[in-house]
């Protein structure tokens, strides 16, 4: 009796020693690893180093409890390719969206969703949207943006350990081919698996593993849900952050799909830098103790929105 009393307790003990359902920098750190490791070579559109990355974001939605939305995970979609000046005939390739799911509780609230994406993709060996003169060489994108797709997993972790908590439900997505001119996201919002009136918010996270020494946090879109710019404010600066809000500056990554058909956004990122979309841009330089902190934020508006019966409406910005 007395022995199995001690299993029970070690039980106890050890799931709450290694279970991660807490966001933690180990975690992030391998996430960043395997996207830019050498042999998923830049992550391009299309081709065996795109299945493999797809695979694996896959596998952690499944191990950590996200489940897919319509039976499975991918969204395929046929992406047209970036081609170079004076050559137009773009080459056409099969890739997909990700996408995992999290039912909120409430009978009613549950049928809206707030959806947090990240695309998964990056610029392979260059082409015409590299900025550096370097042909041919594997462009990483550590924090352009494995550091979006690994706070994506992490934060979808956490917040599967918080169902029981969650009003609304959560749509977790990982965009494909994001850097061929938004096509993911894009193909999202025309195919969109929920009906898309009942998307409340969307929060993009592209580029967020460069947290500075001000510890600055930029996000565009604020403005388009209520009181949105002072929620966001004081959530930061609650968590010690130096959140730079901007109500709108709806620009640059996949939310403005979404803001393009009248769904409230949040394009967060934690700045621009030379490295930006060269063969630079890789794990050595990304802050990973900053993005945990980024992420511990983007998770906190998450829980503060979704299991709350916050007031979500769509406010247009000029
Ligand atoms: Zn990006």
């Amino acid at each position: 009796m007395k022995k199995k009393i001690f299993f029970l307790l070690l039980n106890v003990v050890c799931f709450s020693v290694f279970s991660q359902v807490e966001i933690t920098e180990n975690e992030l750190k391998d996430h960043i690893l395997f996207l830019t490791s050498e042999v998923n070579g830049g992550r391009y559109p299309g081709g065996k180093a795109n299945k493999r990355v797809v695979k694996y974001i896959e596998g952690e939605f499944k191990k950590i409890g996200v489940i897919p939305i319509k039976k499975k995970y991918k969204q395929p979609f046929k992406a047209a390719l970036r081609v170079e000046k004076g050559i137009d005939k773009k080459p056409i390739v099969k890739t997909c969206n990700v996408i995992g799911f999290i039912e909120g509780s409430d009978p009613i609230l549950k049928n809206e969703y707030i959806v947090l994406g990240a695309h998964y993709d990056h610029l392979g060996l260059g082409g015409p949207s590299s900025k550096s003169d370097k042909k041919n060489t594997i462009h990483y994108g550590a924090d352009d943006n494995a550091s979006g797709t690994a706070a994506l997993l992490e934060i979808a972790e956490k917040i599967a350990s918080q169902q029981q908590q969650l009003k609304r439900s959560v749509l977790f997505i990982a965009f494909g081919a994001e850097e061929q001119g938004l096509l993911g996201s894009k193909y999202f919002v025309e195919n969109p698996l929920v009906p898309i009136s009942q998307i409340k918010l969307m929060i993009n996270m592209d580029m967020v593993g460069r947290l500075n020494d001000q510890k600055q946090v930029y996000m565009g879109g604020a403005g388009t849900f209520p009181d949105g710019v002072n929620f966001m404010s004081e959530l930061g600066k609650s968590l010690g952050l130096n959140p730079v809000v901007h109500a709108g500056s709806v620009g640059g990554s996949d939310h403005v799909s979404f803001y393009k058909k009248e769904i409230s956004v949040l394009g967060m990122h934690t700045g621009g830098h030379p490295q930006y979309h060269t063969p630079e841009d890789t794990i050595d330089l990304i802050n990973i103790k900053g993005e945990k902190q980024v992420c511990e934020y983007i998770y906190k508006t998450i829980m503060k929105l979704a299991a709350t019966t916050y007031k979500m409406t769509f406010i247009k910005q000029d």
